[in-house]
């Protein structure tokens, strides 16, 4: 079932058209990584998803038209992680930061302290919770950023580079914790990256040049079109450059991003 419906999306910026007939659907429970060079679209189809961009359009989210619902409404159940977090900071500390939205909800105080602990834990944050969210890293802004989303338990994770910033390692382990998430919780992720690293966990994986869909594919067997990725300007992962070649050798029989996985599949 969809969750999120696109059709017929025109948007442009004075004269220049970004978007003209975008359609797309995304179903409930997927993990769809939407990767595109700078310049192809993502951060404004985020922007248009979260009611700050008005488009011409026929959106559906759980099949509500994006029109008719007040942006509080949407943000109930779609989180947004964006890619400058400052720019949406409100509060002095971490702590009332992680709290804002939730106050604003009514949320009984002891549930917020509980989930504070419990997030701040999750995405190892806890040592930030008295700081001054502008006083932090690109990095750590970005942790507390996802961890504002969280907060709101949303049944759709909706990211635009919001990993970015963060070190590799640390980074790694939250794309982990967010395939929990998806697993576990069937939270729907659409996540907008130029890194196709990031797509590890995904489920699908669609390529956005200039405003429109070039390549739509269950992942990994999409990076068979890898040669188009890097023509547009996409840096394709050593580890998928590696699987092919020994896929051309009989050594494995299918692409693998993980490296891991890949090193135990040698090895079968
Ligand atoms: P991406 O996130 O993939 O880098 P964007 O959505 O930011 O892409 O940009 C898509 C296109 O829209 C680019 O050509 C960019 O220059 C243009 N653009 C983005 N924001 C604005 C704006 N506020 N005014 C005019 N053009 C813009």
């Amino acid at each position: 079932m969809a969750i999120l419906e696109i059709k017929n999306l025109s948007f442009r910026y004075k004269n220049k058209f970004i978007f003209d007939s975008f359609n797309l659907d995304i179903e409930r429970g997927n993990w769809v990584t939407i990767a595109g060079p700078n310049g192809s679209g993502k951060t404004t189809l985020v922007k248009i998803l979260a009611g700050l961009e008005k488009s011409y359009s026929d959106i559906k989210i759980f099949n509500k038209p994006l029109k008719k619902k007040k942006l509080y409404d949407i943000r109930k159940e779609v989180g947004f992680v964006f890619d400058t977090p400052e720019n949406f900071f409100a509060c002095e500390t971490v702590e009332d930061e992680l709290a804002f939205s939730l106050e604003n909800m009514a949320v009984n105080p002891k549930t917020i302290k509980k989930k504070i602990t419990e997030i701040s834990k999750t995405l190892k944050i806890e040592n930030l919770l008295k700081e001054n969210p502008y006083n932090l890293s690109g990095g750590e802004q970005q942790k507390v950023a996802l961890a504002c989303a969280l907060m709101l338990e949303p049944r759709i994770l909706v990211l635009d580079e919001s990993l970015l910033m963060i070190d590799i390692n640390e980074r790694d382990e939250i794309l982990k914790l967010l395939k929990e998430y998806n697993k576990k919780k069937r939270v729907t992720i659409l996540s907008f990256t130029h890194n196709l690293e990031e797509a590890i966990y995904s489920d699908r994986l669609i390529i956005l040049n200039d405003g429109k869909i070039i390549i739509d594919g269950a992942f990994p067997f999409v990076f068979t079109e890898e040669r188009i990725m890097r023509k547009i300007g996409l840096e394709v992962p050593f580890s998928i450059e590696l699987s092919q070649k020994l896929k051309v050798f009989g050594l494995i029989d299918g692409l693998e991003l993980d490296l891991e996985r890949l090193v135990t599949k040698l090895w079968k």
